[in-house]
């Protein structure tokens, strides 16, 4: 049986930098990380929320520590590329926008405190003025940051993909195949292979509170969500080359929308998307999980959502559009859970709809408490501790 210093289960947004960060500071890691799908539709799972070719990421957020999480991320995506040889960051800028007034406000001014405290500090723009500098038609009452540079998109398969390259290179051993069992430090893998650590990091996204990996069930909740795609002539994408990602509040409503600039997809063309829900089903097991990825998500939304990209990019024609399924998962805390729980294991989960970005800071954190290290020296307000069910809050 092969013995490691410590297994990551899991090579997603999180797992797989962790893995990368423990191999290139000498330890021996194995990643047990099975492959994106090869078709969605007639996979049996276990799924992951980094299927796609782009994620936004920024250094604005409207919580501190968050916005230093992907501070510290975004520093080191160059040198990511450099070494891996990946085009995985795309700096085409990043708007965030709020009202003032009504239930939104808070947002609103969260994120402004905190992109007054960065430097270099993002601009502060009006809706007139976002309209002229950026072609963006947001609600006249939208105050906006504007981050020209450190900000834009990230492409989640290419940075997966260098995360686990690296952590190649530096010695760790993959195993393209899912984990079944754990039993303190020995880990049982779909095709019976047993493998062995000191340390075993749980990293598993939306199947953290259902796969039984964890010796204790974490308190989060798994959303499936839709997200809406809309498809460019090379004239429109060509025309909206300056376009930077986009997070706004529609008129009316009470929850923020991502929108995406184009981005070309594997099939060669370009894309919008334009995704953000507060009201979607939970997934509360496997076959949820499975039945939910095999569906193109929800119509209904996906209309909603393409209705309010037309309202934000006036006159702009879709040569087609299209909605896919994904999940995201919330914890208790609002911050991911990186903690070690027993003597054998560690969870590093909870992306909270934002760990695409910031995931090589999190692997990086990860990391420090597998080797038994504290994160109280590591400039974050938050500890990061987990909330777990007991007997009383199961049931929920
Ligand atoms: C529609 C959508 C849009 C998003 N947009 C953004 C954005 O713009 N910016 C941003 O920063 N974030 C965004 N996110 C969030 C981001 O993608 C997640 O927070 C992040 O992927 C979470 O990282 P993770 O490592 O916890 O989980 P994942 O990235 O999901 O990785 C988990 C991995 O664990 C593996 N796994 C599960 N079970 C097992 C097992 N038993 N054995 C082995 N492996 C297993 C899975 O295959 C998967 O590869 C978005 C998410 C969604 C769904």
């Amino acid at each position: 049986m092969e013995t490691f210093d410590v297994i990551v289960i899991g090579g997603g947004m999180m797992g797989a930098p962790c893995a990368r960060h423990l191999a290139e500071a000498g330890h021996s890691v194995a990643l047990v990380a099975p492959p994106e799908p090869p078709v969605k539709t007639e996979w049996q799972g276990p799924f992951g929320s980094h299927y796609d070719a782009a994620r936004i990421t920024r250094r604005v957020a409207a919580d501190a520590d968050w916005s230093l999480l992907s501070t510290r991320s975004i520093a080191r995506y160059r040198d990511l590329e450099a070494r891996a040889g990946r085009s995985i960051f795309h700096e085409t800028g990043a708007l965030m926008a709020g009202p003032e007034e009504g239930p939104m406000a808070t947002f609103t001014a969260s994120f402004r405190a905190v992109a007054r405290d960065l430097s270099p500090q993002p601009v502060e723009l009006g809706a007139c003025e976002t309209w002229e500098d950026l072609g963006l038609a947001l609600p006249s009452e939208s105050v906006a940051t504007y981050e020209a540079d450190l900000a834009g998109w990230m492409d989640p398969r290419a940075m997966r993909d260098a995360q686990i390259a690296l952590a190649g290179q530096a010695g760790a051993t993959r195993f393209a195949q899912a984990a079944e069992t754990r039993t303190g430090g020995r880990v049982t893998l779909t095709d019976g292979t047993t493998i062995e650590a000191a340390q075993v990091v749980v990293a598993t996204g939306p199947h953290a509170a259902m796969g039984g990996l964890l010796p204790r069930v974490p308190r989060m909740k798994v959303w499936a969500r839709t997200i809406a795609f809309a498809r460019l002539s090379e004239e429109t994408g060509a025309a909206l080359a300056d376009m930077p990602s986009v997070i706004f509040v529609p008129e009316g409503w009470n929850h923020d929308l991502y929108v995406l600039p184009p981005v070309r997809y594997p099939d060669g063309h370009l894309y919008l998307k334009i995704g953000g829900q507060v009201d979607s089903p939970r997934i509360t097991s496997p076959a949820e999980m499975r039945a939910w990825f095999h569906g193109t998500g929800d119509a209904d939304v996906g209309a909603r959502l393409l209705r309010e990209l037309a309202n934000l990019l006036p006159g702009t024609s879709f040569e087609a559009t299209h909605t896919e399924p994904c999940a995201v998962v919330w914890t208790d805390t609002g911050f991911p859970y990186i903690e070690r729980i027993d003597a054998t294991c560690t969870a590093l989960i909870g992306g909270n709809g934002a760990a695409a970005k910031c995931g090589d800071e999190l692997g990086r954190l990860g990391a420090i408490v597998a080797t038994g290290g504290a994160l109280d020296g590591e400039g974050y307000a938050q500890d990061f501790g987990g909330v777990w069910q007991d007997a009383a809050t199961a049931a929920e």
